[in-house]
């Protein structure tokens, strides 16, 4: 019988576009599938050059954007594409967590295969189609339970929650018929759940992994300054001490973790936390899944409101949420009451909010990996126009890189495959049995 494999088509020296293939005889499994953050999407897709609609396949194979495989594609994403549409070859598409870079292609994926996921991530996805114009497409969508095996054919994988800077991430243990190939998905060990990735690591070292394939997003060098959750909690706890104007932040807009700190640290500091009608929705979705006082509710928590910014139109899912949202103009009288979450698209406002000069600005997302970011460098001008004082506090949703070559030495696979980062050769300086993958190879799993 033919040895099971791994094949990587994404994720391979970049990062984001994880596309893991797991093969055991006919049982074909694919782990992740979303674009790559940096930089091959962004050299020809920006947010206002995208792929036409009629027909996204074709213009993301014309810059080897997407793999070109046959068996996976809908019929309608492979329009006038030149590959022909058949028949499903693949028989599962697991995603690991609700991040565009590894969900954001599922709507190219024909909607026979089921596509298993946690319900907390297929309730964000769910989310997101409501509040934003991004699709999934159609699905047999399968419903993982935490740490319950389920089987694909001969393959069996288990699900195991991780803390990731997006709520409901999972790593999986997949066992093939020749041993178990660990897939990390992304993780971190700082944040809220660090528990449970250290739980996910210690049911992957029991299982003697012969593979273990793991994110490297800050493997390679890195200046930018992290901090854990708990310490972004007390630099905002301080920074508003220091001031009684209003005062602004911007984070990801799936970081609930973050969102709660900034909840938390409003109240602590007798301030209402202001967040969009599109964050509303999502922890009015969110709020469910996670255990109670996780995530503030808007509607029913204290000291949360929402900021009405002017429109010509409004959207009916988020109707509810401005019935009671709060004006520029009372923001701006009473500034000194709010900590309002805005996001850089939303900048315009501040011609409006007209903050006192000096009021800080929470910058609570990654430091742009380039010095010459346009979305940067438009932003301090806005910051400068205002006399406003940028303040950098985040925690990233990754594994530093020591404790990722720590988790290497704990684990104790047979072959090391690092994905997801642009410096892969980290892993070899550092440990030992790293193979760096190169795309549309396949690997053999086991036979040691
Ligand atoms: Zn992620």
């Amino acid at each position: 019988m033919a040895t099971p494999t791994l094949t990587f088509l994404g994720g391979v020296r970049e990062i984001g576009g994880n596309k893991v293939v797991v093969q055991d005889g006919p049982d074909r499994l694919l782990f992740d599938f979303g674009p790559s953050f940096s930089p091959q999407l962004e050299q020809y897709y920006v947010e206002y050059l995208k792929p036409r609609s009629t027909s996204p396949a074709k213009d993301l194979l014309e810059f080897g954007l997407l793999p070109r495989l046959e068996g996976l594609y809908s019929r309608e994403a492979l329009a006038d594409a030149g590959l022909a549409w058949k028949a499903p070859e693949f028989h599962a598409v697991f995603v690991s967590h609700a991040h565009a870079d590894h969900a954001g292609y599922l709507e190219l994926i024909d909607p026979s295969i089921p596509v298993y996921l946690g319900s907390g991530t297929r309730e964000l996805l769910r989310a997101i189609e409501t509040s934003t114009p991004m699709r999934y497409g159609d699905h047999a969508w399968r419903v993982l339970d935490d740490r319950r095996p389920v089987r694909v054919g001969r393959v069996e994988v288990v699900p195991y929650p991780v803390d990731h800077s997006v709520p409901f991430a999972y790593g999986f243990l997949v066992r093939t018929s020749e041993g178990t190939v660990v897939y990390t998905g992304d993780f971190r060990h700082h944040g809220p759940r660090a528990v449970d990735t250290h739980a996910f690591f210690r049911a992957a070292a029991e299982e003697r992994p012969e593979a273990l394939v793991i994110e490297g997003t800050r493997a390679g060098p890195d200046s930018r300054r992290n901090l854990s959750e708990e310490g972004v909690r007390r630099e905002v706890d301080r920074l508003l001490e220091r001031h009684r104007s209003l005062t602004l932040a911007c984070t990801y807009p799936r970081d609930v973790d973050r969102l709660s700190t900034l909840y938390s640290a409003a109240r602590a500091a007798e301030r209402t936390l202001l967040v969009s009608p599109r964050t509303a929705h999502l922890l009015v979705s969110v709020a469910p899944l996670l255990p109670p006082g996780t995530v503030p509710v808007p509607g029913t928590a204290a000291d949360l409101k929402v900021y009405g910014r002017k429109r010509k139109r409004t959207y009916l899912w988020e109707r509810p949420f401005l019935e009671e949202a709060l004006s520029s103009e009372e923001v701006r009288a009473h500034g000194r009451n709010y900590l309002l979450s805005l996001d850089l698209v939303h900048f315009p406002e501040l011609i409006d909010l007209r903050p006192p000069k000096g009021s800080p600005f929470i910058h609570s997302m990654s430091e742009p990996f380039s010095e010459d970011d346009i979305n940067d460098r438009v932003m301090h001008n806005w910051l400068d126009h205002f006399g406003l004082v940028f303040h950098q506090m985040h925690a990233s949703g990754h594994a530093s890189a020591s404790e990722l070559f720590e988790i290497v030495r704990s684990v104790r696979p047979s072959v090391v495959y690092p994905v997801h980062t642009e410096h892969p050769e980290a892993f070899v300086e550092a440990v030992s049995g790293v193979r760096l993958p190169e795309l549309g190879r396949a690997y053999p799993i086991g036979g040691r």
